[in-house]
């Protein structure tokens, strides 16, 4: 097995050699006849026992707060117990929220459809300007691509830096270019990179200068409280009042969900804005629903109960899901690592681990290993169009598989890593 070795600046004969021993171990994956799926980050069975408590909490009283009887029609905010739960634990207002039904994308793809239908309160809907443009920091999450792809709006790319998408190169596009209305943004242990965004980094997304006065931020905090250890720092830079200090209030909205806390498709989303844009949300939600599913609302208030026992929570859910990261690094560092094949993240949250193999060696790599019988994340996914410039970028999801099937799993994938890159570096 090569280890720790500088693959990439080896003579012709010791990479024939190498090639030729990951050919012979990628034969014996593939005789073994493997059926593993790791495309999608979706927490394993392991990790979804650990709610079935919440599944017992539906029992009387059904009143919470202003809410007579959640059984019933009304209270389109959500309930008053889930708004200051999600208000304390983010850090934000209660006030500024909205509960909205079980996910957070569909509160996303609404929120682009009421700009694009109606405009932002006081613009030109979008759907009537000439074009629409969105800023994508990369690489990224493939639906927020397919919401803003779908409305026909044109995504640019933006690199991300260590403190979250560049600044540097956000603020001049913006500052310029009217037609550029928005901006995707996983804020903490980003996906897939499992970045986090810096106090700097939110004070100039509030401050920066847009030309188009109806730009939006499209906050998506989907994986805020998913620390993987206990000595994490828990870090909100607070986004809506750098939006206020910047003289932008209307700037951002705001998204959460506990999709990734309970279960995902049975959760509870919300989205929160300023005074002016929760109103609008409001006055076009009443139009779409009568109101969400409170019972839904009630139970997971019930069984996460506050901020603590939201944090109790994710230690539970970081006990399942450190070994399973823990081993994506340990057999990334052991058939990869100094190789020069290949470089990842070494996430302390969220729930993916992002791989940059050599340029041009990404998608022979996914398909490799899919012929083996491991399905990963498409290559490209993470970029606008499914076009990932080099070539280069895969997703790993290590929350499904069991520890045994991820190591699996993963040893596979390195020896495609292997096999591609070193035919790369042969073809030279
Ligand atoms: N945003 C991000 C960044 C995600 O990774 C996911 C889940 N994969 C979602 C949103 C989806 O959240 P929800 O289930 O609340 O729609």
């Amino acid at each position: 097995m090569m280890n720790c070795q500088d693959v990439v600046s080896l003579s012709r004969e010791k990479l024939t050699l190498l090639l030729e021993e990951a050919e012979a171990r990628y034969d014996e994956f593939r005789r073994a006849g493997l059926k593993l799926d790791m495309s999608r980050g979706k927490p394993g069975r392991d990790i979804l026992d650990l709610n079935d408590q919440l599944l017992d909490k539906l029992t009387p009283p059904w009143k919470d707060g202003d809410v007579p009887d959640v059984r019933n029609y009304g209270g389109l905010e959500g309930i008053s117990g889930m708004r200051k739960l999600f208000g304390e634990l983010l850090g934000i207002s209660p006030d500024s929220i909205i509960v909205g039904g079980n996910s957070s994308l569909n509160l996303m793809y609404d929120a682009i459809a009421r700009l694009w239908i109606f405009g932002a309160p006081g613009y030109t809907p979008w759907s009537r300007e000439k074009q629409v443009r969105f800023l994508c920091p990369v690489p990224g999450y493939d639906r927020h691509f397919a919401v803003t792809a779908e409305f026909g709006i044109e995504m640019i790319n933006v690199p991300m830096t260590s403190e979250g998408p560049d600044m540097d190169v956000v603020e001049k596009l913006v500052a310029d270019d009217p037609t550029i209305k928005g901006i995707w943004i996983v804020p903490f242990y980003s996906n897939p990179e499992g970045i986090c965004c810096s106090q700097r980094t939110v004070e100039r997304l509030g401050a920066m200068k847009c030309a188009a006065p109806d730009f939006r931020i499209f906050w998506d905090n989907a994986y805020g409280v998913h620390r993987l250890y206990e000595d994490e720092p828990e870090h909100f830079p607070d986004i809506f009042a750098a939006c206020e200090a910047g003289g932008n209030p209307d700037r951002v909205l705001y998204f959460f969900s506990t999709s990734k806390i309970t279960f995902p498709g049975g959760g509870v989303a919300m989205v929160a804005a300023s005074p002016a844009n929760r109103a609008e949300i409001l006055r076009r939600m009443k139009i779409q629903t009568i109101s969400h599913d409170k019972i839904n609302q009630l139970r997971t208030l019930r069984f996460l109960r506050d901020p603590a026992g939201v944090r109790e929570q994710m230690r539970r859910l970081a006990a399942v899901l450190r070994p399973k990261f823990e081993t994506v690094a340990t057999i990334l560092n052991e058939e990869l690592g100094g190789s020069g094949l290949a470089s990842w993240s070494n996430p302390r949250g969220g729930y993916f681990v992002s791989l940059d193999t050599l340029d041009g060696c990404a998608m022979e790599t996914v398909r490799l290993a899919r012929e083996a019988g491991v399905t990963l994340t498409g290559a490209g996914a993470t970029f606008p169009y499914g076009k990932d410039p080099r070539d280069r970028n895969i997703r790993i999801a290590p929350s499904f598989p069991p520890v045994a099937e991820l190591e699996v799993a993963m040893r596979l994938l390195c020896v495609c890593i292997k096999i591609v890159g070193i035919r790369k570096l042969l073809q030279k």
